[in-house]
């Protein structure tokens, strides 16, 4: 059997991950050096195993580093259509170092648990993907179809250099599927099909300081910003307020969130404001719609008060439609969890944010799933090395099953 294959493999999986985890892959935004380094050990992996493709595609980003992107391939039977699983190798930062009980970038294994730094998110489906291909060729067996793999960038920053950039540089085929382990809770029991488009935004308001015991001489941003954020934030919550059980929570979210310090004493009236808002929205929506409503909310403000408005758009991600449930690769990972797990798994749609969105963006049917403990991001990150043996095991069924 092929899952025997893979569980052969788990003290090499194991062994690779604490290989990883040392090759440090933050993004130059956040004070890193970028993936090359990492992503030069996922090139050395790959070759060891022997793909009948495998391809650089790296993007230089805007303070000068290389950003790179793996793609790899081994023809199946049949060549006319493959399936990739996609792992990122860029990870978000340590974090507050005190809160760690370990290097966050020594890999520390303690029982079933991989501590580190990009463990869980998103080693675990780097390995996994990785070693359930070996399984395949070690078991020597030619796959019907495609076997595809990526080791992207940037995905913790917005992909601009990672999964995007692959999109605008390789032609994938027309009938490619993709498998984003990247999302998922502790039973593999959810197939995540929807996401909700982002939109991320800034409302600044200008308009005059003066001193706080003569405001008539000045005009007051704060109080303009303050009602013109609350005005926003009551108008699209009642003109977008469709539901769709798909997703949890069942409706759009526009979040006021952020806030930037204005003035530093309490007697300046402050001339200028600046509040932000996270708002995630269901397909059927269009972020143009709700930039509109606010761009108008905004000039009435102007009109009222005579203060200046400024909206900025800091990350936009338009909605995109969902994954048929009835596409192969859903069906299949279905079909497998079923009789490898006995769960009935559960689709689902998230608040956004995975590499999957900008494929269903572009036609592809792209399923997000992975079985993990959510501690993405947090100190103490660890992966169960269970888990990623067993997702291993999902990744060379559905193969082999494509
Ligand atoms: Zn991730």
């Amino acid at each position: 059997m092929i899952t025997d294959e893979v569980e052969k493999l788990k003290n090499e999986m194991v062994e690779a991950m604490k290989d990883l985890i040392p090759k440090v892959a933050i993004s130059p935004e956040v004070g890193g050096k970028g993936e090359s380094e990492r992503a030069n050990f996922v090139e050395s992996l790959l070759k060891e195993i022997g793909f009948d493709e495998i391809k650089r595609i790296d993007a230089v980003d805007h303070l000068g580093y290389k950003r790179p992107n793996i793609i790899a391939k081994i023809f199946g039977e049949h060549p006319d259509k493959t399936l990739w699983i996609i792992a990122h190798m860029d990870t978000v930062p340590e974090g507050d170092i005190s809160l760690w009980k370990t290097d966050p970038f020594n890999a520390y294994i303690e029982n079933d648990r991989i501590y580190g730094r990009g463990t869980v998110d998103n080693g675990q489906a780097l390995i996994g993907a990785i070693f359930a291909i070996k399984a395949i060729k070690e078991y020597g067996i030619k796959p019907p179809h495609n076997i595809g793999f990526m080791a992207v960038s940037d995905e913790e920053m917005g992909s601009k250099y990672g999964m995007k950039y692959v999109l605008d540089h390789y032609d994938f085929g027309r009938n490619d599927s993709f498998l984003v382990p990247d999302a998922g809770n502790e039973f593999g029991s959810e197939i995540e099909i929807a996401e909700k488009g982002i939109l991320w935004f800034s409302l600044k308001v200008n308009g005059i300081q003066s001193h706080g015991s003569r405001p008539d001489l000045g005009l007051n941003a704060h109080r303009i910003g303050m009602q013109l954020a609350l005005e926003i934030d009551k108008v699209l919550h009642e003109k977008y307020n469709d539901k769709d059980e798909l997703f949890t929570p069942p409706f759009s979210t526009f979040e006021p969130t952020k806030k930037e310090k204005n003035v530093s004493n309490i007697n300046t009236v402050p001339g200028t404001d600046i509040i932000y808002f996270d708002t995630r929205i269901l397909p059927k929506y269009k972020i143009d719609d709700i930039l509109r409503d606010i761009d108008n909310i905004a000039k009435k403000y102007e009109s009222i008060t005579k203060a200046k408005i400024e909206i900025s758009v800091i990350q936009r991600s338009d909605p995109v439609t969902p994954t048929n449930a009835n596409e192969k690769v859903v069906s299949d990972l279905i079909k497998i969890l079923k009789e490898t797990r006995n769960i009935n798994p559960k689709l689902i749609g998230i608040g956004g944010g995975t590499v999957a969105a900008e494929l269903r963006g572009k036609g592809y049917p792209a399923v997000v799933w992975a079985t993990l403990d959510e501690v993405e991001h947090s100190p103490n990150e660890y992966c169960k090395i269970s888990n990623m043996v067993s997702d291993a095991k999902v990744f060379a069924l559905i193969y082999l099953k494509f």
